[in-house]
């Protein structure tokens, strides 16, 4: 009979001590409301973070939203499939670009964004609104921090808020209940490489 390896015995033990501190982390989490994630930093994955939570929340049979404050004009693969399984879409007004400089003109685009957003975000048939690209509308001044915290605030007690983007502001991550960071530690443009459909779009 093969003999008991201590350290097999050792690992066995400290694994049960982690499922049992688990196990009981779960049993504490009781509460049930809608949450509010942000997935920001420099990194490649924010927006394909927060479009994959859509597509999981869709495979569930919910409601979703998304709002989407730039590329407008591109030809969005996510945008594409969502919108044939019911997700509704609020697009940036086509033209929008950075390369405008026409201050006057991005703010009505990107307020009559918001407006749509907002009113998902006041409407409890939504399980789930992404606002994609929402924080750098925040630090261009188009749209109002104040009234993006306070749309988020009084949303739908059980629905769930996905803000994606570069530097979101602190007073918005004090509000979330989930933030990630994504770390760049090498992207393929840094090299040359063309953005790609599929991967990029
Ligand atoms: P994705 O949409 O692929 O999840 P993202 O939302 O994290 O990317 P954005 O800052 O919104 O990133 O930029 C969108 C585009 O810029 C994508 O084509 C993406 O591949 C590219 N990109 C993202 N991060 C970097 C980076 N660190 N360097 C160069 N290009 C990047
Ligand atoms: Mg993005």
């Amino acid at each position: 009979m093969a003999e008991q390896n201590p350290k097999n015995e050792r690992y066995k033990a400290r694994q049960e001590k982690v499922k049992a501190e688990i196990d009981a982390r779960i049993d504490a989490a009781q509460e049930e409301k809608g949450l509010f994630l942000i997935i920001t930093g420099n990194g490649k994955g924010k927006s394909t973070s927060g479009f994959g939570t859509i597509a999981r929340a869709v495979g569930h049979g919910q409601q979703c939203g998304v709002g989407q404050f730039i590329k407008g004009t591109w030809d969005c693969g996510e945008r594409s499939l969502l919108e044939q399984h019911g997700v509704d879409f609020a697009v940036m007004a086509t033209g929008f670009t950075w390369e405008t400089q026409n201050k006057e003109a991005d703010t009505v685009a990107a307020q009559t964004t918001w407006t749509e957003c907002k009113r998902m975000l006041a409407d409890q048939r939504y399980d789930v609104v992404l606002l994609d690209e929402l924080t750098y509308m925040i630090t261009y001044g188009y749209i109002e921090l104040e009234e993006v915290l306070s749309a988020i605030t009084n949303r739908p007690p059980m629905q769930s808020v996905i803000v994606t983007g570069r530097g979101a502001h602190r007073a918005l991550i004090e509000l979330a209940d989930t933030v990630s960071e994504v770390r760049n530690v090498k992207h393929a443009f840094e090299s040359g490489v063309k953005a790609r459909k599929g991967i990029d779009w």
